[in-house]
């Protein structure tokens, strides 16, 4: 049975870390929908530090975004040119919310996931996919956890990677995201109402894992 798996949330609840690891074993294609968004504000910034709307439209109209699974990862190609730590620079994450509200962006990135996700078997993570991009996924999830234990995990993550962050500042940027994914007009960050709840602020990623290899059964 080719199975779909759509889990959606706020910020740093978890989601492509679970989402890696249940691809993994059950054999799936794992799909970061967020990476395609940051690989547009991405290409944007290339253009114009100010991204105005304008910007961000021109660069996303010729825009060729390539996820690849590799071992160590997803690796995210822009028109040729890999991208894959570029992408989750501070600068990126600041205007990603913007980028992602644009009707023209979304339509553009919810087509490639569709084709993505055509075949089957893939597990696919991001804000609107068990609501909009993939409504008749087999497992939908809703993925969350407290504010604080989500920015404790990007603070560690962040740091990890050599960045040099302030946790207050970290967890006003997740907080302003959230808000900005869930109040947006076109395809809002929302529960579906068939998604199964997870509150990971108390679990750890195998027994997120678990559960959700369980609903997919
Ligand atoms: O998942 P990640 O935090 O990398 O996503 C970056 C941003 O991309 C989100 O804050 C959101 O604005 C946008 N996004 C979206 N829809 C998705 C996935 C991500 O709007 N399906």
């Amino acid at each position: 049975m080719k199975c779909v798996i759509a889990i959606d949330g706020p910020a740093g609840a978890g989601k492509s870390t679970v989402a890696k690891l249940v691809a993994e074993k059950l054999g799936y294609t794992y799909i970061d929908t967020g990476a395609m968004y940051r690989a547009v504000a991405w290409k944007t910034l290339q253009h114009s530090k100010e991204a105005t709307d304008e910007d961000i439209l021109r660069a996303v109209q010729d825009i060729d975004v390539q996820l690849t699974c590799t071992e160590s990862g997803t690796r995210v190609t822009v028109d040729n040119t890999d991208v894959t730590r570029e992408i989750r620079t501070p600068e990126v994450t600041h205007i990603v919310s913007r980028v992602a509200a644009l009707g023209p962006v979304r339509e553009k990135m919810v087509e490639l996931q569709r084709a993505m996700a055509a075949d089957g078997a893939v597990v696919m993570d991001g804000r609107d996919i068990g609501t909009n991009v993939l409504p008749n996924a087999d497992v939908k999830i809703f993925l969350t956890a407290s504010v604080e234990e989500r920015a404790r995990r990007r603070y560690d993550e962040m740091k990890e990677k050599g960045y040099a962050v302030d946790f207050d500042e970290l967890k006003q940027e997740i907080a302003a995201r959230d808000k900005q994914d869930s109040e947006r007009a076109i395809s809002p960050l929302r529960q579906a109402e068939d998604a199964v709840l997870l509150d990971s602020t108390s679990l750890t990623i195998d027994e997120v894992a678990a559960r959700i290899m369980k609903l997919s059964e």
